[in-house]
């Protein structure tokens, strides 16, 4: 962790779940406590009403897992940043591993959607993180640090801006870096962010994510300069995600 910064658990639901199932979700979730940590969920986007409708009043935030670049206009099938903050969402996930690796999104085109969820006041949570091939390379820092300088827009820190560093290999996979290199990659992207930001870099929160489960979070929570956790498959059973909140 980083002295003062409190601790965001945030659940990526990613493409599960029913109506039903995502209501009984988040109740499950608003029905817990979490006295060091803030909370968030992140349903796809048709379950956003309904998670609003069963998170009103408890003190858990909603957040989209994508938007577009721009505000309005002929896309077809997309969701725009100012949709999903007109139905309750204060965050939105962007550059998840699965995002760039299924739709071939870039670093700039991630930088784009950080400045138009930026614009209507929802909070990225910006995703990096290196391949298997990479970090046997030798290359993971790099890979990451350039991750950030091509997917962070300038307003990015004045607006509390989150990074999520997810290992690609470690994604729903069980697998997980060691505390040392957890760690190590922590430190050189809290120093990334003090380079580009200044003394506002010093206190974004930098969440891992990678088979977070309960078992091995208060251990990576422990860690310098980890300020939370992006969690996917745990995040699905609310009992498993309160948890990890609770080892925060
Ligand atoms: C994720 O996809 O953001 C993630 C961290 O998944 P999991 O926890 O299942 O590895």
């Amino acid at each position: 962790m980083t002295p003062g910064v409190r601790p965001l658990i945030a659940g990526n639901w990613k493409m599960h779940g029913t109506l039903a199932s995502v209501r009984e979700l988040a109740e499950g979730v608003a029905a817990g406590t979490a006295p060091g940590a803030d909370l968030l969920v992140c349903p796809a986007f048709v379950h956003l009403s309904p998670v609003a409708a069963a998170l009103q009043g408890k003190a858990v935030a909603l957040g989209a897992q994508d938007c577009h670049a721009n505000p309005k206009g002929a896309h077809t099938g997309d969701v725009s940043a100012p949709m999903l903050a007109d139905l309750g969402a204060s965050f939105v996930i962007l550059g998840h591993s699965e995002r760039r690796a299924d739709h071939g999104e870039t670093d700039a085109e991630v930088r784009a959607k950080a400045e138009a969820g930026l614009a209507s006041k929802l909070t990225p949570v910006v995703c990096v993180g290196e391949s298997e091939a990479q970090r046997l390379a030798g290359e993971a820092e790099e890979v990451v640090a350039g991750q950030l300088t091509g997917s962070l827009p300038d307003g990015f820190a004045a607006a509390g801006g989150v990074v999520a560093y997810e290992p690609v290999w470690a994604i729903g996979t069980g697998r997980t870096p060691t505390e040392e290199d957890i760690a190590a990659m922590h430190a050189r992207i809290r120093a990334e962010l003090e380079k580009r930001f200044g003394q506002a870099g010093s206190t974004l929160r930098i969440l891992y994510g990678g088979s977070v489960k309960p078992g091995n979070a208060k251990a990576i929570l422990a860690l310098p300069h980890v300020d939370g956790a992006l969690v996917g498959g745990a995040s699905l059973v609310a009992a498993d995600f309160l948890a990890i909140a609770a080892a925060a």
